[in-house]
């Protein structure tokens, strides 16, 4: 098999925080590894302060891991500092949450697109008007788009100014922070549909970062799901998807909306309580205080995200879990 795009290897983030009686540690990511190979899409998914962001800053350079690595395309990113890091950091961009935040509004698109490539200099004026026109073509927007403020377009095309930015970079790997969430329902499906066909045009390479299952299964081709710091499971998305082990996965997915009123009869695993504090993660499976089957172990032993027996040695799906689900067809629960 070909090597990774990209490699994460024991990535770990605590911050320190001020707490009542002094300071505590925030254990936002905890030993996360995982491969990406070049033209997959892997979506990260999980509730709001699983780590998920967290570790999509880590991979573009936004925070620097507490330990850990990143390996991009076989060189370790720390290994690089001044002019070839920031090199390196071009082919992995990233697309920001919300479009309102993440463009100046005193900036024509023209400046915003192209302020990555001035940057690196060298480039005459017309390259950059002739890379900035053919890159807003690419995103469905007009090329005298450049010429307007931000404000004067709606929310999706906003955000498709945002991919332009990541785009004229030429990158080989995209990390898309929950993209789609501050979009009206309506524009969040156009904009799924315009990274599919990036992804096919230009062999891109995603990191699709979200809390929305059912988008995160739309566009990816592996999903791996996080809980307080740790992948729990992660696997092909037709097996995540129709087949999770992780009773975790089993609650995100049991909260998707459920038209059919057959399938939403099918086996639901509903969350009680909120995710726990990051400051002081329940101990063994940090998910045991929320998980309607935990039992004794469960408190006292972390679970090793791993094979099991049921889904054969060399299968892509691994469970972080003592007692992973078990599903017969007519129960899977969507
Ligand atoms: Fe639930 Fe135990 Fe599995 Fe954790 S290890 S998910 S608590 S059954």
């Amino acid at each position: 098999m070909a090597k990774p795009l990209l490699q994460l290897i024991g990535l770990t983030k605590h911050f320190g925080v001020r707490a009542k009686g002094g300071r505590a540690v925030v254990h936002a990511v905890d030993d996360l590894s995982l491969d990406i190979h070049e033209g997959e899409t892997l979506g990260l998914v999980g509730e709001s302060g699983c780590g998920k962001s967290t570790t999509a800053h880590m991979i573009v350079g936004l925070a620097e891991p507490t330990r850990g690595d990143v390996i991009f395309n076989g060189r370790n990113v720390a290994g690089f500092v001044g002019q070839a890091r920031r090199q390196l950091r071009q082919q992995l961009q990233y697309i920001f949450q919300d479009p309102n935040d993440s463009l100046d509004p005193r900036m024509k698109v023209r400046s915003i697109v192209s302020e990555g490539l001035r940057a690196q200099g060298r480039i005459s004026r017309r390259e950059v008007e002739e890379r900035v026109a053919g890159v807003l073509r690419q995103v469905g927007l007009p090329a005298d788009a450049m010429d307007r403020f931000p404000h004067e377009f709606s929310g999706g095309q906003r955000q498709r100014i945002g991919i332009a930015r990541a785009l004229i970079m030429q990158p080989r790997l995209v990390v898309a922070d929950e993209p789609i969430s501050a979009l009206d329902v309506s524009v969040q499906s156009q904009i799924l549909n315009l990274m599919g066909d990036l992804k096919r045009e230009l062999g891109l390479t995603y990191v699709f970062v979200s809390h929305n299952l059912a988008a995160v299964g739309y566009i990816s081709d592996r999903i791996a799901v996080m809980y307080l710091g740790r992948i729990v499971e992660i696997g092909r998305t037709g097996d995540i998807m129709t087949r999770p082990r992780h009773p975790y996965t089993e609650a995100l997915l049991s909260a998707i909306p459920e038209p059919d009123m057959q399938a939403a009869k099918r086996t639901r695993v509903a969350l009680s309580g909120d995710v726990p504090s990051p400051i002081d993660p329940p101990s063994g499976c940090h998910f045991h205080t929320r998980c309607p089957f935990a039992q004794p172990r469960c408190a006292a032993e972390p679970p090793v995200l791993e094979h099991k027996a049921e889904d054969g040695a060399g299968s892509a799906h691994l469970t972080a879990c003592h007692f992973p689900r078990r599903h017969a067809q007519s129960e899977i629960c969507r």
